[in-house]
């Protein structure tokens, strides 16, 4: 049954509110054991719930119980998995409370894991997912999906899920898990979101070879036929769901460059592994010269992995950099790629991926990262290559006898992946590291100090920046909202932050840091004549009162 939203972002009842075992099987409307006895008898549940009525708080300390009675990541992940299932209002509830020990299971590390063994695991579909087969048949599709109002789409085709390479349509963990986050940490209405997986084949043989795999087992399509696929999808959402955003999400990175320049001025969209990681991490940059001192602009990076993370934070921070004075040239100059065939310079045989360009400078051919690090002499060092370990001692004790304050920053998601610990990353610099990786590590102590290290993830970006976008209606999310979102992310870095060695917020302010985002954004869309609505008379009072609080509204 469709259900409408009454005003603004409450979605409720009224003459379609289902009832009885309809109303108790929508996700978004189930309070399960806690309707109230006027509701069971108006609603037709009575008999189909035990009698004693709970409160929100009563639910959330059984949840809570059963939840940390799991050992395993992966079980706590599919326990709340089931629960967002059933009854959204007491899911967010704990996710919102309880951010710090939640965000790990329901996004990194954990949905690498999900991921992974999605079709195992897999129990109801969430989402909607767009075969190739469906060709010519996507708005219809789209439409079966119950919700009315759709405004934030995170769409994913599954070739580069996180650090774990091509998963296919086991990939719907990501748009699943970043919507909830929007929600959780942004406060977006649920009700606006839709995950969705196109799957076009995936090119992983041990997909096709896995009895569980929910996709389609044939080779990955590219070229043209992908192209008119993606290009009907775009048509299909504008149509159906006029008002809605999209969030391109780890696709490959081939195709995640030109559907970005393709379609962020055609609909209201960005790409979050490159623009939302290169917030989060220029973020980090601008923090750490609290503690290493200096400016922005004289900073030297050098990259690890020349993909969509990588230039993606390189073409932001040049943005920054020029704004600090610098021409485009010596900006881009401040950046340095190692990838895959050695450091990026300039006359290296093979042609060069086009975003690689840029930051092909005139320089001798390096094949080693510690000798790159030799050469260059980088203030900063950044792990975007998914390639586990590959801070080595050698390199790391390098950064540290170079700089009094070497940053280090091990991006690589899953942990898994992550180019090195937290602790190696502390041990290996006597303490002296400005560390801070992807997926969380646990404290370390090291020489009688303990540091708790920030988490460099999207997520201190993606909503705040999606919810202002979402709110001032803005045509499009532009690089200059990136860079504010960075600047207003560091801006919240206190003292206490600083002290544990974190250059990032704890996430348990993940709410406030999101709305202060979205505020900034909104603010910079209307500004720019880019909104849609007209502005109000106080943009930081017209987002707060738009957020999703999970708390169960009265029905009768
Ligand atoms: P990508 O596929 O676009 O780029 C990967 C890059 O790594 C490529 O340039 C490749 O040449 C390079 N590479 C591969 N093997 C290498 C090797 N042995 N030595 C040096 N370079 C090598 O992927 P991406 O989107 O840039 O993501 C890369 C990693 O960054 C992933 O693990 C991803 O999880 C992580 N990431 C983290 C965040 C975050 O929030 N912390 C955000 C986005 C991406």
């Amino acid at each position: 049954m469709k259900h409408l939203p009454n005003k603004g972002l409450s979605p409720i009842g009224g003459p379609l509110m289902p009832q009885g075992k309809q109303l108790l099987n929508n996700s978004l409307l189930n309070k399960g054991t806690a309707f109230p006895d006027e509701e069971r008898d108006a609603l037709g549940l009575r008999g189909l719930l035990p009698p004693k009525v709970f409160t929100l708080e009563e639910q959330c300390t059984r949840v809570l119980r059963n939840f940390r009675r799991f050992k395993e990541p992966l079980e706590k992940y599919i326990y709340l998995s089931n629960l967002q299932n059933r009854n959204e209002t007491l899911f967010y509830r704990i996710i919102q409370d309880n951010a710090e020990e939640m965000i790990p299971i329901i996004y990194t590390p954990t949905v690498g894991q999900a991921c992974l063994e999605y079709g195992v695991i897999y129990s109801s579909p969430r989402g909607v997912f767009l075969s190739i087969k469906d060709k010519g048949r996507i708005a219809e599709i789209l439409r079966h999906w119950p919700m009315l109002d759709v405004r934030m789409i995170v769409v994913t085709d599954g070739e580069r899920i996180l650090g774990l390479g091509d998963l296919g349509a086991h990939g719907m963990g990501i748009p699943v898990g970043k919507l909830a986050l929007y929600t959780a940490c942004a406060g977006l209405h649920p009700y606006y979101t839709l995950p969705i997986t196109i799957d076009v084949g995936t090119d992983n043989e041990s997909l096709h070879a896995d009895p569980f795999y929910i996709g389609l087992k044939q080779k990955r399509v590219r070229g043209r036929e992908y192209d008119e696929f993606i290009e009907e999808f775009v048509q299909a959402v504008q149509e159906v769901y006029p008002r809605a955003m999209l969030q391109w999400e780890d696709f490959g990175n081939a195709n995640a460059f030109h559907l970005l320049q393709r379609y962020r001025r055609k609909i209201c969209s960005f790409n979050d592994d490159i623009q939302g990681t290169a917030a989060v991490a220029l973020a980090g940059l601008i923090a750490s010269l609290r503690e290493t001192g200096g400016t922005l602009k004289e900073q030297k990076i050098l990259f690890l992995g020349a993909g969509e993370a990588g230039t993606g934070i390189a073409d932001l921070f040049t943005a920054a950099a020029m704004d600090e004075g610098l021409t485009e040239q010596e900006a881009r100059s401040r950046c340095w790629f190692v990838d895959s065939q050695g450091l990026v310079v300039k006359g290296r045989p093979g042609k060069l991926a086009e975003h690689k360009v840029p930051y092909a400078h005139d320089f001798k051919q390096i094949s080693s990262l510690l000798q790159a690090v030799e050469e260059l002499r980088p203030t900063a060092l950044i792990g975007v290559s998914g390639q586990a370990r590959a801070f080595t001692q050698e390199i790391v004790t390098k950064m540290a006898a170079i700089n009094e304050r070497p940053v280090i920053f091990a991006l690589s998601n899953p942990t898994s992946k992550a180019e090195c610990t937290a602790e190696e990353a502390y041990t290996w610099t006597d303490g002296r590291a400005v560390f801070a990786s992807g997926s969380p590590f646990p404290a370390v102590t090291l020489n009688g100090r303990t540091y708790l290290p920030g988490q460099g993830n999207n997520v201190y970006i993606f909503p705040g920046v999606g919810l202002g976008a979402l709110v001032s209606e803005s045509s499009e999310v532009t690089d200059g909202m990136f860079l504010t979102a960075a600047r207003t992310l560091a801006s919240l870095v206190g003292t206490e932050d600083l002290a544990v060695g974190r250059i990032y917020p704890a996430l348990n302010k993940i709410r406030e840091v999101s709305i202060r985002i979205a505020v900034a954004v909104a603010e910079e869309a209307y500004h720019d004549r880019l909104a849609q609505r007209t502005q109000p008379s106080d943009i930081e009072k017209d987002i707060r009162a738009r957020v999703f609080e999970p708390v169960y509204h009265d029905y009768i």
